[in-house]
């Protein structure tokens, strides 16, 4: 049975596992990076081991470093998280073959899945529906100028090894195409250490929906249920809610099937999520899956009063599903990632301390942070600060809980993508259901215009922005740019 995990991780999922653990009466080592020394997952967690380093390569990806710190405190397993190394088949192997417990799914099954060109042969051999496509890049260019001709423009080239929405190239139409593969190469080579894209029909303003599935040792299989992360930038997820309103029960019940043949058919035995695209006409089409914890994951534990992290060391540790448990949906959650970007200028990363923070409360509000007060935000690693989750008995509530939430959730020292966020749960499109995934590139003009209503969110965002001015410019009221306006604030 495990008894002391160490977190292969950082920042706000660490956080999120030692919460688990703690309640599990498991023990946890936190690893840290030189500049993390003092952040908040290392003073929550029961050991802390510093792995030196400050870029993710030198710390968090150094799969040597961590196995033997694992070793040498005692510790009998490893979570990874998210990101990072949670997604290598090779550091999974290394884990087991050094006598460990990765909590996580077989090694095998995850290197299957890894590959997004490998599970698209998969989930055609197992009839589950995919975006038309072509292999991968074996063939030449005229085999990508045929399929485009046959399929229409625009088309995607996406990179087999890609996450995180890197790797990804629209073409809209031939003579962007040689180009356009060659960019993918590069990028994916430099981002994921490999040069395989392939071509994918793009699917215009499609939803994207997941289910959360589970496995365990036994051949048992889970669902659920449904998250919709249609809200997204950069091919990223911002806003997320549970369930989707896209969906009715019929079209959830053969999603969810296939989310299960899709996972089943690669012997897979954790939790994981299996993406989708819905396009208008219904139609789905499987994206990937991610054979790990998600960074959206509180959503399905409020709406389903289920702990995804439990679930997860239980199946580790060679407990049963319980098959005959019925799990329902109830209300309505939403998720805001809170970003160290700035939403107003084109999330653009931000960086410096959180000088000042004050976190939401309240019934249905969930704060899942890796900050607090004095936390250095570096360029070193993904800019996710916190999440904030809302949960009532509707939409709605839901919607004006996480609105009321975002204005009370205060966070100075860096820019953020709250102002940003509450502008898009005011829209008209959220509030209709009416969400793509390409809609914040579409409406983004219209969802930065200034209005009198946000002017406290701008006069934080302006604020934040006044630590960062005072280091690098004498006069710090110049580093506030477009942000003048403010000086009448008030008035
Ligand atoms: P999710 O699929 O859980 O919603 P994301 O796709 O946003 O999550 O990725 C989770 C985190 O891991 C993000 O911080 C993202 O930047 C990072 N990430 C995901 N996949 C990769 C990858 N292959 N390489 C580097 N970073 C990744
Ligand atoms: P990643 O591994 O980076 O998460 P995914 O394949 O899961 O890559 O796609 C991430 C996002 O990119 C999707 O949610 C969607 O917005 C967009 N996307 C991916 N494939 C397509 C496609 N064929 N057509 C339209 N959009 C796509
Ligand atoms: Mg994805």
């Amino acid at each position: 049975m495990i008894k002391r995990i160490l977190i292969a991780n950082r920042s706000e999922i660490a956080c999120r596992i030692i919460k688990t653990c703690k309640k599990m009466g498991i023990e946890t080592v936190a690893v840290y990076s030189d500049i993390d020394s003092e952040s908040l997952h290392t003073k929550l967690a029961d050991y802390k081991y510093c792995i030196g380093g400050t870029s993710a390569k030198e710390s968090y990806l150094n799969m040597d470093l961590i196995i033997e710190a694992a070793q040498e405190c005692g510790a009998d397993s490893i979570h990874p998280g998210y990101g990072f190394l949670s997604e290598n088949p090779e550091f999974n192997k290394k884990v087991i073959e050094s006598g460990l417990t990765f909590i996580g799914p077989n090694f095998e099954s995850m290197a299957l899945l890894g590959s997004k060109t490998a599970s698209r042969e998969l989930m055609i051999k197992n009839n589950v529906p995919v975006v038309p496509g072509l292999k991968s890049n074996s063939g030449a260019l005229e085999d990508y100028i045929n399929f485009a001709n046959s399929a229409g423009y625009p088309v995607l080239i996406k990179a087999a090894a890609g996450g995180g929405g890197k790797g990804m190239r629209i073409v809209r139409q031939e003579g962007e195409l040689e180009e356009s593969i060659a960019t993918a190469k590069r990028e994916s080579m430099s981002a994921f250490g490999s040069e395989e894209v392939f071509i994918e029909k793009y699917i215009e303003e499609p939803r994207h929906i997941e289910f959360q599935v589970a496995g365990d040792k036994f051949g048992n299989y889970i669902h659920l249920f449904e998250r919709e992360c249609s809200l997204q930038r950069r091919h990223q997820k911002i806003i997320e809610e549970s369930p989707s309103t896209a969906l009715d029960d019929e079209l959830r019940e053969r999603m969810a099937n296939a989310a299960i043949n899709a996972v089943q058919s690669a012997g897979y035995d954790n939790i994981g999520t299996v993406e989708f695209l819905l396009d208008k006409n219904n139609n789905f089409y499987f994206l990937e899956v991610n054979a790990r914890i998600q960074v959206e994951h509180p959503i399905t534990e409020e709406v389903t009063n289920t702990d995804l992290v439990e679930m997860q060391i239980n199946i580790s540790n060679g407990l049963k599903l319980d098959t005959a448990k019925i799990y329902t949906q109830n209300g309505w959650a939403i998720e805001c990632r809170i970003y160290a970007e700035d939403g107003f200028n084109n999330f653009l990363p931000s960086s410096g301390k959180i000088l000042y923070l004050q976190t939401p409360e309240g019934d249905g509000i969930r704060y899942d942070s890796g900050i607090e007060t004095g936390s250095n935000i570096s360029v070193f690693y993904d800019p996710i600060l916190a999440k904030l989750i809302a949960y009532a008995n509707t939409r709605e509530d839901a919607r004006l809980k996480i609105i009321d939430a975002l204005k009370n959730n205060v966070i100075l020292g860096v820019r953020t993508s709250i102002p940003f966020m509450i502008k898009l749960l005011e829209s008209d499109e959220f509030i209709k259901g009416n969400t793509y995934t390409n809609l914040i590139e579409q409406k983004y003009n219209e969802f930065t215009k200034y209005d009198d209503e946000s002017t406290l969110h701008y006069a934080i965002a302006a604020a934040s922005n006044i630590n960062r001015s005072a280091d690098s410019y004498t006069e710090p009221w110049l580093g506030l740019g477009k942000w003048e306006i403010l000086s009448n604030f008030g008035e």
